[in-house]
């Protein structure tokens, strides 16, 4: 059976996560437009009546957004923490479905675990997806990486990891003093660096494929986030098939045989 991961979009403008595990679809935060979602999937030769149910991280926009057009239009079931789901009133009850942080839900033969998260949200979280024995993670929107968020992903064949901004650019740039601080407080975002860090952490313990997620538009770009994190791989010796994800357009985490 064929496990396939893609961001649809990923930043700050929107992020949308496209999983299949065999025949079971399914979508991580729907932060862009139902018509977006629809044609991306279209790309990938799906579509949205073949989605099993949506998978939120926490309530900021970027990651909800089109959620309720999809809920009314499409009736997929919404997985979310009881906070986060508060702030999507209007999704039809019925298609309401409150989790804890941890918590694991079977869709078919797919377990998808949340984890707990640091972020300046009501509640937030990352997933851990496990399939025929491989372990697929994402994790984006964290201050920092706690051990409860390195424990879920260690061991994942492959991840989607946030590379929010470089210091630098976020330090000089326009941004007002206290949305700096937000970004870079524990309850923030992870730049660049940790991310290396992180990205090297899983190299060693087994990950294979580390796509960079979540850039910002103002304190980041792809080269910089690509360049910081496989510097780092390459003075530690590591090896990992690294990519960004793109903002807008369609990226591959990984293709692979189960
Ligand atoms: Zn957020
Ligand atoms: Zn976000």
């Amino acid at each position: 059976m064929i496990a396939s991961i893609y961001t649809l979009s990923s930043g700050s403008s929107g992020n949308c996560t496209y999983i299949r595990c065999g025949d079971t679809e399914f979508l991580i935060d729907a932060g862009i437009s139902r018509r977006e979602i629809a044609k991306k999937l279209s790309a990938l030769g799906t579509s949205l009546q073949a989605i099993r149910a949506i998978f939120v991280t926490h309530e900021h926009s970027d990651h909800i957004k089109g959620i309720p057009m999809v809920a009314k239009y499409d009736k997929i079931p919404i997985f979310a923490h009881k906070l986060t789901l508060s702030f999507l009133k209007e999704v039809d009850p019925s298609l309401q479905h409150p989790i804890k942080h941890p918590d694991t839900i079977t869709l078919g033969d797919v377990s998808v675990t949340a984890f707990a998260t640091p972020h300046d949200s009501l509640a937030s979280c990352g997933y851990v997806i496990t399939y025929q024995g491989k372990r697929f993670g994402y994790a984006t929107d964290l201050g920092r990486p706690t051990d409860t968020a390195v424990d879920a992903l260690v061991g994942c064949q492959a991840v989607i990891l946030e590379a929010n901004y470089d210091k630098d650019m976020l330090r000089y740039g326009s941004y007002p003093p206290f949305l700096k601080e937000r970004i870079r407080g524990n309850y923030g975002h992870l730049d660049n660096e940790v991310a290396a860090k992180f990205a090297a952490f899983l190299a060693k313990t087994g990950t294979e494929r580390v796509l960079l997620a979540h850039l910002s538009d103002e304190n980041n770009t792809p080269e910089t986030a690509y360049r910081t994190v496989s510097e780092y791989l390459q003075k530690e010796k590591l090896s990992l098939s690294l990519a960004v994800a793109a903002r807008h357009e369609i990226s591959e985490l990984v293709t692979l045989e189960c």
